[in-house]
């Protein structure tokens, strides 16, 4: 049955249409796009100049609660809306990130969506693809390259060899690397130093790529990466070791728009996936604005709950790109909100009316959060097998109490045709409903009081304790005139609070900013609140132990 097929079986039986076709649909002429292979196109930036006169289409922003174990199915949902828009005759266009190989062989399992909502071709999009996270690894380690050229050649600069806090990347799960010691085997091999390995998609290098507007944009924000800081605690920047001209060279086909299709042809647009804790967690503003010029409805996701995600994509990719967002659909599942509950992974399948009805507090925070934005929010049920009646009237009947717009949808089983009403009410909220969009605090107050601000209000925190260590490092950024930037929250993705281990909606907590971290470039302040992992490793059963290739060339067992 169909229900038994995997995601690739499902992916590999997909009627793709040539890309070129897919193209031919949105008006992409012959020059603005670059077929790489048959079913993936790269687009020029100057589409968007050309349709600069049309307006802008809805953007659609698909976020969700605190991810459980069980599996939220946000970007199946992103598909899925895209794809059903498409049936109920609209022009919808999707806007996703591009997986990264770590997760991929390693735990998690592929970011092209699931069952009949899935971005195909998916075994590239989820391997190679074309090549985006390649170019961004060279160009971050040429920097380093670089650095450490520097300081062999003399050290003109004044760096100080202790404080280079630009690291190397590589795009695998690969905790061997994470502490490394460069430079060994004498004068003629560099000056020896610490230094460590991130994943690619950490890399700051990323960030920007994922914020820029154009070429210039991306020139001018490598330039102002800061790598290291003389023994004077001075900032020492690309701009100051003439990188970013070489950078942006390796980086000129990765600025560009990647096109692929659904598993039901809707186009969608891939691009770009920064880390959504030590960064922003969506895909590209080149990408999303285009997209928004080349459809009427723009479908995209930002990663983890909405107390990270969204916060980070409204805060800002929002405000940076000037991408003014229509509504938020907000993904629950039956299963995850029963863990909020507390409810035990093993037994989720069994019906906890209950436990759902308590876990719907931490879904109550979310749905608070995008309306303090000024956004109007949908809930959309993620259907699975085990969801009974009895606890779908009851998220439904919550819903309708707090006068929130709640919609079951059965994508993964039934790709378009199961959102069908979902996209029905997407399309009538955003006739009806004025959004008035804006960020949650302005840019020109204290980074303190920002950080405060996102803590109580998108948190639920009582207020936030600041490190000896934090409160230095906030004066310094003062002083450097860094405090004008948006602040980018790391923290758990698992819990409103900072604390992983508290599920639902927690309350009388205050949360703790250990340490800051200035990515100038990408045009924010990190602030860490417990430890972020930038380099994970593999589990005891990588799921590239099921990885193969067939005698046909065919991918095997991704997933
Ligand atoms: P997220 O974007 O929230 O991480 P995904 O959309 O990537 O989640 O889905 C995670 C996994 O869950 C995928 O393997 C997908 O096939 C599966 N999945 C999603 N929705 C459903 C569903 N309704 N029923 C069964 N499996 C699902």
């Amino acid at each position: 049955s169909q229900e038994m097929k995997s995601d690739i079986e499902i992916a590999q039986s997909c009627k793709m249409k040539s890309i070129k076709e897919i193209a031919t649909q949105l008006n992409i002429s012959e020059e603005e796009f670059e077929p790489y292979g048959h079913d993936k196109a790269k687009l020029s930036l100057s589409i968007t100049d050309r349709l600069q006169g049309r307006p802008d289409g809805k953007v659609i922003l698909v976020t969700a609660i605190n991810p459980t174990p069980a599996g939220e199915g946000k970007s199946t949902l992103t598909v899925g809306l895209g794809q059903a828009l498409h049936k109920i005759g609209e022009n919808s266009i999707i806007a996703l990130r591009e997986p990264s190989l770590g997760p991929s062989m390693g735990i998690k399992g592929g970011a092209a969506g699931g069952g009949y909502s899935q971005v195909v071709p998916m075994e590239d999009i989820n391997l190679h693809f074309t090549g985006d996270l390649h170019a961004i690894t060279t160009a971050h380690n040429a920097l380093a390259a670089m650095i450490d050229n520097h300081i062999h050649r003399g050290n003109d600069l004044n760096i100080d060899v202790r404080r280079v806090t630009w690291k190397r990347v590589v795009d695998l799960n690969d905790r061997a690397l994470r502490e490394v010691v460069v430079g060994l085997g004498g004068p003629l091999q560099g000056v020896p130093r610490q230094t460590g390995f991130d994943i690619t998609v950490a890399s700051e290098v990323m960030a920007i790529l994922c914020l820029a507007s154009d070429l210039d944009d991306l020139k001018q924000r490598l330039a102002n990466i800061v790598v290291a800081y003389t023994p004077e605690n001075e900032p020492v920047t690309v701009k100051d070791l003439q990188a970013e001209g070489a950078m942006s060279l390796l980086l000129k086909d990765a600025m560009k728009p990647n096109l692929v299709q659904t598993f039901e042809n809707t186009p969608a647009l891939i691009h770009g996936g920064p880390f959504a804790n030590i960064a922003h967690g969506c895909n590209s503003v080149a990408a999303t604005k285009m997209a928004s010029k080349l459809a009427d409805y723009v479908v995209t996701e930002a990663g983890f709950g909405a107390d990270l995600g969204a916060e980070k994509f409204l805060n800002i990719k929002a405000r940076t790109g000037g991408i003014d967002p229509d509504l938020v659909v907000v993904v629950a599942t039956i299963r995850a909100l029963k863990m909020h509950g507390g409810v035990d992974k093993d037994q989720l399948d069994e019906e906890n009316v209950e436990a759902l009805k308590k876990g719907i507090d931490n879904l109550a925070k979310h749905v608070e959060t995008v309306r303090s934005f000024g956004l109007p929010p949908i809930v959309a049920i993620n259907r699975f097998l085990h969801d009974t009646d009895a606890e779908i009237d009851a998220l439904k009947t919550w819903c309708e109490q707090q006068g929130v717009e709640v919609v079951l949808a059965d994508v993964w089983a039934q790709g378009g045709e199961g959102g069908i009403q979902l996209a029905e009410k997407v399309v009538k909220t955003i006739d009806e409903v004025e959004s008035s969009y804006k960020p949650l605090y302005p840019l020109n107050i204290s980074m303190e009081e920002k950080i405060e601000i996102v803590a109580s209000e998108v948190y639920g925190a009582d207020g936030v304790e600041f490190t000896e260590n934090a409160r230095e490092q906030l004066k310094e950024y003062q002083r450097y005139g860094w405090d004008r930037l948006p602040v980018c929250m790391a923290k758990t993705q698992y819990s409103l609070s900072d604390d992983p281990k508290k599920v639902g909606r927690p309350e009388g907590f205050t949360v703790t900013v250990r340490e800051l971290r200035p990515a100038i470039g990408a045009g924010f302040i990190v602030a860490l609140t417990g430890n972020v992992m930038t380099m994970p490793g593999l589990p005891k059963e990588p799921a590239a132990l099921n990885m193969d290739i067939d005698e046909e060339g065919r991918a095997v067992g991704l997933f």
